[in-house]
């Protein structure tokens, strides 16, 4: 018997909010909050009927501590899932030590205005130190460690497919098939067609600044950070063939590099078809990508908000995105004084997700794992406190979880490495 809030309702908040209707015995009250209200009724309404959890819905502009103290001192949640935007991570986060309430999201922190001369400071400090320049990091969220430790409170951060269920992999690696990794490449790849010429399969002001940035990856505990899409490999992945597939820097590199520290080198590639480069690429060097302001007949407009509002919504790509994508980690390692290698990873169908839950398979990867992480924390599986990514937790009841609500683990135990 639980109260959740959920905040935001766009295309990943949607498919976790139909999940969690699916396991009613847990979820039994729900709060649909977020900027546009009419967005949150419709989906209330589409679910009417359908689960016996009581579905209620609320206005909130979550950049604002206040409206959501208020928020959550009207419903009186047992969990705050944050399925907006990163840019609401720390507001949401504040509110939920106020309100003494747990927190989860699914991407880690960044700000909207990255002109900001007090976060670009800090920013250019942390690029020189730790030796990598994406906008978002973790450092914002974990210094709020103690601050939950001491409310006796716990948030779970990144709870999504990558991050989130790529920890998770990594965490059972380490507890059941290795006594020491070596490496660890992550393979993110989307095999699904929509049948445009360009189009982001999640918010696409958040993923165009994130595979528009320098990649980087971790060799012995440093960062080496590369021009953006300078590495490329090509993998023939289960279920879906051959594909081209470019080094990125993640944000799950930074915390399992803290977590699991005898790991000599962890990557991330994530798969890009030719057209979407091409388009990126033509974009940006046009300044549609830039977060600045420019002014525009006689009115301030941001570049990249203007493109998103010209793209297809990334919650309409469902009925139109067919083929599968398969992420997962590949490990090098030794178990019982061997060497050994070992794959493990999700195959998801865009088309069974539609039919399942109206939405294509990338909100559905993050979706699912988002409903299986609140599961763990309502069911006391996860009851750490402070701030946690997901590979500080035991990954044997998500993976479990993942397994029975539609995101099974397959394994390879002689995998191709990448080179
Ligand atoms: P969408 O843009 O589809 O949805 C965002 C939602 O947040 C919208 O409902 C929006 O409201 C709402 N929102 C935005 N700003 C505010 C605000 N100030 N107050 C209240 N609500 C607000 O994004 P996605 O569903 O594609 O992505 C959601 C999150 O999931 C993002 O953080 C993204 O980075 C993350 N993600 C994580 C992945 C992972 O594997 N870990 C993979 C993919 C995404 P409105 O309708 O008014 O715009």
């Amino acid at each position: 018997m639980s109260r959740v809030l959920v905040i935001g309702c766009g295309g990943v908040a949607s498919v976790a909010i139909r999940k969690c209707c699916q396991v009613s015995e847990v979820f039994t009250e729900l709060c649909i909050a977020s900027r546009t209200k009419s967005k949150c009724d419709a989906l209330a309404e589409s679910l009417k009927d359908k689960t016996d959890t009581v579905v209620t819905t609320a206005q909130v502009n979550a950049d604002k501590v206040d409206e959501v103290v208020a928020l959550i001192n009207s419903y009186k949640p047992d969990l705050v899932m944050n399925i907006a935007l990163p840019y609401q991570d720390l507001t949401i986060m504040d509110a939920c030590l106020i309100c003494g309430v747990n927190y989860m999201d699914t991407a880690n922190y960044e700000p909207e205005d990255t002109d900001d001369p007090e976060w670009r400071a800090i920013y250019e400090k942390r690029c020189k130190e730790k030796g990598f320049s994406a906008y978002f990091d973790y450092s914002w969220q974990w210094a709020y460690k103690e601050k939950f430790e001491q409310a006796g409170l716990t948030a779970l951060l990144g709870c999504g497919f990558d991050p989130g269920v790529t920890q998770a992999y990594c965490a059972y690696a380490k507890k059941h098939e290795f006594d020491e990794i070596d490496t660890i490449d992550i393979l993110d790849c989307n095999g699904g067609d929509h049948g445009y010429a360009f189009a982001t399969n999640f918010n696409p002001e958040v993923n165009l600044r994130e595979v528009s940035a320098p990649g980087s990856y971790i060799e012995n505990g440093k960062w080496v950070e590369i021009p953006a899409m300078s590495i490329k490999r090509e993998y023939d992945f289960d279920k879906v063939g051959q594909k081209d597939m470019y080094l990125l820097h993640h944000e799950e590199l930074e915390s399992l590099a803290v977590n699991i520290p005898e790991v000599k080198r962890i990557r991330f590639f994530m798969t890009f078809g030719q057209s979407y480069l091409t388009h990126m690429k033509c974009l940006e060097n046009v300044g549609m990508l830039s977060t600045t302001p420019v002014m525009f007949e006689g009115r301030e407009i941001v570049p990249i908000k203007f493109l998103k509002a010209l793209l297809p919504d990334p919650a309409s790509l469902g009925p139109r995105t067919h083929g599968k994508t398969n992420i997962g980690c590949i490990f090098t390692g030794k178990k019982d004084g061997k060497d050994k290698t070992y794959y493990i990873y999700n195959v998801c169908d865009h088309q069974e997700c539609y039919k399942e839950v109206e939405s294509q398979a990338i909100s559905y990867t993050t979706g699912v794992p988002a409903m299986c992480g609140a599961l763990m924390l309502l069911t006391g599986k996860w009851t750490d406190k402070g701030v946690h990514t997901v590979e500080e937790f035991d990954p044997d009841p998500f993976l479990d979880a993942l397994d029975k609500y539609g995101l099974p683990r397959s394994e390879n135990f002689d995998p191709v490495l990448v080179e």
